[in-house]
């Protein structure tokens, strides 16, 4: 359903990006595992459209070309991103901050059913609609922000590390959420530090390195992997598999 082909970002002299290539298939969700600094987030961005990349890029969402869309028409084709940081409102309320989630002309149909799929799915924001949102937890403000993008209505969520700055136990809860988001239909594609919880949830991984495409495979195959399990997992040179388990 996303076929990015020949991605390049310069930030002024700097590149960013350079070639990088990926895909993702409806019902899938997809890790992007790559270092501090190796354009993890501009590469999300990117295909949210909130930064323009250099010319020759292709950038296609369902057989259509979203390069040069503007991102709130993004949105409206179906592509939510969950942004690092989590970028929600503090002082407006949990209700507030989902009702803004559901802007695009693509949410209005079947507003009031998303929003209790999304309760359903996060039942903690349900016990908290009226708090204001900057009052609560780290994960509990990650679980508004994946709600509020839910709401827009999309077929594939972006997702910037999900998990930062959360307790193992609201990291669980957000990775499970995610499982439950792909039943629902919806694609992910997420970047993460976490890598053995990427491993452990996502279907296929991507590599990036400066910028850079590092390698790309199945995820239980990568997970087995000692060159990944060395490189991401921290693990020396022959050592035992890897855990199956979520951190
Ligand atoms: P992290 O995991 O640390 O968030 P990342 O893989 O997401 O890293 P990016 O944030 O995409 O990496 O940054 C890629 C490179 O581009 C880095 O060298 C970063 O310093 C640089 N960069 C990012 N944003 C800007 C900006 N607005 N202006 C200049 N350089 C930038």
């Amino acid at each position: 359903m996303l076929e990015v082909v020949a991605l390049s970002h310069f930030y002024g002299k700097h590149q960013a990006l350079a070639d990088v290539a990926l895909g993702i298939e409806q019902g899938e969700i997809v890790a992007i595992l790559g270092a501090n600094g190796a354009g993890k987030s501009t590469l999300l961005k990117s295909i949210a459209g909130l930064v323009r990349p250099a010319p020759g890029a292709v950038i296609r969402f369902d057989g259509q070309s979203i390069f040069e869309l503007p991102a709130h028409l993004i949105v409206e084709r179906g592509i939510a991103l969950v942004p690092e940081g989590r970028g929600v409102f503090g002082d407006l309320t949990v209700a507030e901050n989902l009702q803004l989630g559901a802007y695009p002309a693509r949410a209005r149909a079947g507003e009031a059913d998303r929003l209790a799929k999304i309760l359903q799915l996060f039942p903690r924001l349900a016990e908290r609609m009226s708090q204001a949102v900057r009052t609560m937890s780290g994960g509990e403000q990650q679980m508004v922000a994946i709600g509020r993008a839910l709401m827009s209505n999309p077929l594939l969520l972006l997702l910037d590390e999900p998990s930062l700055g959360l307790s193992p136990l609201l990291s669980r809860e957000v990775f499970r959420a995610l499982t439950q988001i792909r039943a629902g239909g919806v694609s992910v594609l997420l970047v993460e530090q976490n890598a053995r919880a990427s491993l452990d949830l996502a279907d296929r991984v991507y590599l990036i390195e400066s910028g850079r495409n590092a390698g790309s495979g199945l995820a239980a195959a990568m997970k087995n992997d000692p060159e990944i399990q060395r490189a991401y997992l921290g693990k020396a040179r022959a050592t035992s598999p890897a855990p199956n388990s979520l951190p």
